[in-house]
């Protein structure tokens, strides 16, 4: 990847995130450094499968936003996955080959951010886009540039009999509501096919 489509996908990360903050690039850069491991491209539709350690706060929240933005795997198309061990680390599986690698962030690393100005800020309840650029900018312009090895520990490629959840295109109308579900989503009431919401 060249820097300028490295920069490209940055600036499409932070319009999808929402705002600029040190731990969506390092998701950003986690993903990358997972994809050159594996050797894959981004993931056009389901190729690839994320089953992140991560949980849904703070810093761990902006990260997966991160990885899903470099690996295409997205929660739309439901090739991510939480775990909620409350770590920063993942694992990428190219699922047609069958193999994975697992990312973690180095703790050092983490620790020191952790006492930044940026996460005092945070812990006192500043919103990440509120925190003064002069602040933020300098940790993204790292977490950008670092070495791969500072940020991350990549694990070599392993083998992987992870399968992925199957969709289907079984599709039926509730016979209370009359609107459309597809098949999963419905249940049997005295012969009548009902949704979960007429259901509740
Ligand atoms: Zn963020
Ligand atoms: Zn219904």
């Amino acid at each position: 990847m060249t820097d300028r489509e490295l920069e490209e996908l940055f600036d499409v990360a932070v319009k999808f995130h929402g705002h600029r903050c040190p731990a969506m690039p390092l998701g950003l850069r986690a993903g990358l450094a997972a994809m050159e491991r594996l050797g894959v491209q981004r993931a056009q539709n389901k190729e690839l499968y994320v089953l992140s350690e991560t949980a849904a706060s703070h810093a761990m929240a902006c990260f997966l936003d991160g990885v899903q933005a470099a690996t295409g795997c997205t929660y739309g198309k439901g090739n991510v996955e939480k775990l909620n061990h409350y770590r920063l680390a993942f694992t990428l599986i190219d699922v047609a080959m069958g193999r994975g690698v697992r990312v973690v962030v180095n703790p050092d690393r983490q620790e020191a951010s952790l006492r930044s100005r940026f996460v005092e800020l945070r812990a006192q309840g500043v919103e990440p886009q509120d925190v003064p650029p002069e602040i933020t900018d300098p940790m993204i312009h790292a977490v950008m540039t670092a070495p791969e090895d500072e940020l991350f520990s990549v694990s070599e490629v392993f083998e992987t009999d992870f399968e992925p959840p199957r969709g289907t295109f079984e599709w039926l109308r509730c016979d209370l509501c009359g609107e459309g579900i597809f098949a999963p989503g419905a249940r049997m009431r005295d012969g009548k096919v009902v949704c979960q919401r007429c259901e509740a």
